[in-house]
């Protein structure tokens, strides 16, 4: 399966001169939710992802995803993997468990991203889960933006990468584009501006 393309062809790779959260500038922007635009290509990839899961033996009752990002890859692996859906919040900044969403005690927890990029919010929600009483088992993201060194992977998990070394992380495609500071931009020193991603126009 080529993931590259199929995140080309939803427009979900963005080829351009964008400004990131971090402040920091890129000429790639990872626009996932594109990618979910189309039910069957979440469901394709979804399938992708719990086909690699399934195959490292892997015992799952649940799947979390982060909300917003996670929601819809959450489901679709969910679905995928044929077990229970939930997702975790942000409530006033917190990440939190509502909805009446319970956890069992040993309940065998996989949170799932769209993207993992340092995994800063998998593990929030990781941490809720466990305070609960859940066992978190994986992590699983469509796409890995680098930082963080996946099942069967030969890169190097970089000091800013979150997730923890003893559990097992799923993806389906590391994406690793270079950053650049502002001041030291390739692309602004060609003479364009750096645009907000999500903005109008891209
Ligand atoms: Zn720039």
């Amino acid at each position: 399966m080529d993931v590259k393309k199929i995140y080309i062809d939803a427009d979900a790779l963005l080829d351009g001169h964008f400004k990131l959260s971090s402040g920091n500038h890129s000429q790639y922007y990872l626009q996932s939710a594109k990618v979910l635009e189309d039910p069957k290509t979440a469901k394709l990839l979804a399938e992708a992802l719990a086909v690699k899961i399934k195959a490292s033996g892997l015992e799952i009752d649940t799947v979390c995803a982060p909300a917003l990002g996670g929601l819809i890859a959450g489901f679709a692996l969910a679905t995928a993997l044929n077990v229970r859906s939930i997702f975790a919040e942000r409530v006033n900044g917190e990440m939190d468990i509502r909805r009446g969403f319970e956890i069992a005690e040993g309940e065998r927890v996989l949170i799932c991203e769209d993207i993992i990029t340092t995994g800063g919010s998998a593990m929030e929600a990781a941490k809720v889960i466990e305070s609960l009483g859940g066992k978190i088992v994986g992590v699983a993201a469509l796409a890995n933006r680098g930082f963080c060194k996946h099942e069967n992977s030969n890169i190097e998990t970089k000091p800013n990468c979150k997730l923890p070394q003893d559990i097992p992380f799923f993806t389906l495609k590391d994406f690793t584009f270079e950053i650049f500071a502002p001041n030291a931009c390739p692309l602004c020193k060609d003479g364009s501006e750096a645009i907000k991603p999500g903005s109008r126009g891209n």
